[in-house]
């Protein structure tokens, strides 16, 4: 088996949304595809890669450092025993060649977005879902048939008010989500009550209301928030304050009846570490959320995982950020907790296959070989172009 090319280009999955921090009318992607000489029903065998939502792309740190040193490792540097395949863990070595610990950056979202492609195509070469492969390596061939999902909305959009955002929630209440969650911190307290109140009632018994403050409050207000959230019965309150801000969260902890999530924003083993060491999460409730395809992939959120387990964590805490279909993979496969889901945002590289239904809340994975981006018509005539423009 050879790899002939490693190509990336960047596109736009601009949104005219924003959150307590952001506007996302600017963002764009890194993706990437990994061309190999196999070919499968007569198709030549590629594996394709992105990042998350969130993070701009990665086209430097992609051409300058990562996609090169897989190069000067040639393809036997990241290939299995046999050459019959690659092997994502020489792969991560290879990229990681010279770089320091500590001061994770953004390199993490570079090195996510090829780790993807790894596996993508090492799923293809087996002729398996990347799912599947995993619960063979993982869990003695045992996964789960399908996968709690969350829809993730409810925005600040510019001129949409209360009854714009009950209407986007009865929408995805009405494609089958059971828990629903929205933004809070872009409004004042009573504004942000407000909002919470008209979606709540909503919600049939089982359906579920998890709010989200993108990190923006400090202390005093992070703690006025959490008590002020008490009043609800909340699936929980997403990312109060500065994500690497440990101490804070601890204290929201100490007060929060509502459960407590966070992590999209840590990119490392490292650092979950010592959000588990000092955050003071409590293991039987909160949720942990880092997203493998912006933190060095999944070569190191296996790491995170042995972490957790060691630390007394399930696996199921686990509802990774992003939406997109490699964490529903990881999710189904090795067993997490869930997976988020942006119904229509960050086209065409966010949600999951074009039939997928969800039902009562769970989404099952089809039986295609990879991550199943060959599922997503819009990502796939975008990955062949980028294909075509190069030759392939
Ligand atoms: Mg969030």
């Amino acid at each position: 088996m050879k790899i002939l090319d490693i190509l990336d280009d960047v596109f736009p999955i601009a949104s005219a949304i924003k959150n307590a921090y952001i506007s996302f009318a600017e963002m764009t992607c890194s993706a990437v595809a990994v061309v190999t000489d196999q070919f499968r029903d007569g198709e030549r065998v590629v594996g394709f890669g992105f990042h998350s939502n969130g993070r701009y792309d990665q086209q430097g740190i992609l051409r300058s450092r990562m996609i090169k040193r897989l190069n000067q490792a040639g393809a036997h540097g990241f290939l299995n025993a046999g050459g019959t395949n690659v092997d994502p863990f020489k792969a991560w070595q290879a990229m990681m060649a010279n770089e320091k610990p500590g001061g994770h950056g953004e390199r993490s979202v570079a090195v996510g977005t090829l780790d993807m492609a790894m596996w993508d195509l090492a799923a293809k070469l087996e002729g398996k879902p990347l799912y599947r492969l995993l619960a063979e390596q993982h869990r003695g061939g045992i996964s789960d048939d399908s996968v709690y999902v969350y829809a993730a909305g409810g925005y600040y959009y510019p001129e949409k008010g209360i009854e714009g955002l009950t209407e986007e929630m009865q929408g995805y209440l009405d494609l089958g989500y059971d828990t629903i969650k929205i933004k809070i911190g872009g409004a004042t307290l009573s504004g942000d009550c407000r909002r919470i109140e008209a979606v709540l009632a909503l919600l049939d018994s089982g359906q579920k209301l998890a709010v989200d403050a993108n990190g923006r409050f400090d202390l005093s207000m992070a703690l006025e928030y959490a008590q002020a959230l008490n009043q609800y019965d909340l699936k929980w309150f997403e990312e109060p304050g500065d994500p690497l801000d440990f101490e804070l969260l601890a204290e929201v902890a100490a007060v929060s009846r509502n459960p407590l999530a966070t992590g999209e924003n840590l990119f490392s083993m490292q650092d979950g570490r010592n959000l588990i060491r000092y955050g003071g999460l409590r293991a039987d409730r909160d949720i942990l959320q880092i997203d493998p395809a912006l933190s060095y992939g999944l070569v190191e959120y296996l790491r995170v995982l042995k972490m957790l387990t060691d630390s007394g964590w399930s696996y199921r805490s686990c509802i990774p950020h992003g939406g997109h279909q490699f964490s529903l993979h990881l999710a189904a496969g090795l067993g997490l907790g869930g997976n988020e889901s942006y119904p229509g945002l960050f086209f065409p590289f966010g949600g999951f296959a074009d039939d997928a239904l969800i039902k009562k809340g769970r989404i099952e994975l089809a039986d295609v070989p990879g991550v199943g981006i060959e599922q997503k018509k819009e990502l796939m005539k975008l990955y062949r172009r980028m294909l075509t423009d190069n030759g392939w």
